[in-house]
């Protein structure tokens, strides 16, 4: 994982000298001590979450913007944030009840965590795909960036956690295949791969189309077989009927079939109509 080792020991110091007044967490008399976790967690997140969006949570998915100006159509907004809220804690907002229950629960980690199911998603290898089209932001990196935090935070709890995690680029993502540098292999055997920025690829040929799906489809294949979730962002709209169809063609039938299999949870983001041209 990129840097993690560097990042850790600068934040583990500050973290240990804060909550336990010594300099490093090996120092701390403390056996039971969570300083350690802490600053795991700080340091993961801050290695993988993309800057801005560190401190974010399901509270600040609004359908807005940083600027604060509305991006998504209001019902769309409603529906992706149900749809994470079940993805990460299983609670279903089907009332006006369930919504206020659901605010208050969220207004304290300690009690949110308790209906954390993100542990059951990682077993069952539950994929996620995030997408809507547009090169706009939409909320697609901070709802991907909750999913991801959340998933960082279950190393409180107590026993090893050795999970391991990883944020790429599609685009690097392809790259690190082709080239099968030392970084696609921790990518395909990593617990959770976020993939972002997946655009519908468009091919010069035939022959670079099926050079690049033969390319992935062992990677997510793998990542499949193993059950090892994977949070996908697509900047296109997966389900529309052309799109659809050219999924497997455009980028292989791994892909494909984890956005049609129905233990994956699909999450749409539209643009608000205002904003659309
Ligand atoms: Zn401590």
């Amino acid at each position: 994982m990129k840097n993690i080792e560097s990042i850790y020991r600068d934040i583990e110091k500050k973290v240990s000298k804060k909550y336990c007044k010594v300099d490093g967490v090996k120092s701390c008399p403390n056996e039971t001590c969570t300083c350690k976790k802490i600053a795991e967690i700080r340091a993961y997140t801050k290695a993988l979450i993309p800057s801005g969006f560190e401190t974010c949570s399901i509270n600040d998915f609004k359908g807005r913007n940083l600027e604060g100006e509305k991006v998504l159509d209001i019902k769309s907004t409603i529906k992706a944030k149900k749809d994470i809220i079940k993805y990460c804690w299983d609670i279903d907002l089907d009332s006006e009840v369930d919504i206020e229950k659901f605010k208050k629960i969220s207004n304290t980690p300690s009690e949110l965590n308790k209906y954390s199911i993100i542990d059951n998603r990682r077993k069952q290898g539950n994929n996620l795909v995030i997408f809507g089209s547009g090169d706009r932001q939409m909320g697609r990196t901070l709802l991907a960036s909750i999913v991801l935090k959340e998933v960082i935070k279950q190393r409180v709890k107590p026993g090893k956690h050795i999970e391991n995690y990883n944020w790429v680029q599609f685009k690097s993502l392809k790259q690190s295949i082709i080239d099968d540098d030392k970084n696609a292999m921790n990518y395909q055997t990593c617990d959770w791969l976020v993939v972002d920025n997946i655009s519908n690829p468009q091919y010069s040929s035939v022959q670079q189309q099926t050079f690049i799906t033969d390319q992935i489809d062992p990677f997510f294949l793998y990542r499949s077989e193993r059950e090892l979730p994977t949070i996908f962002i697509f900047r296109f709209n997966i389900l529309s009927k052309v799109n659809l169809r050219t999924l497997e063609s455009n980028l292989g039938m791994a892909i494909s079939d984890i956005v049609k299999n129905k233990q994956t949870t699909l999450v749409e983001l539209k643009s608000s109509e205002r904003i659309n041209e």
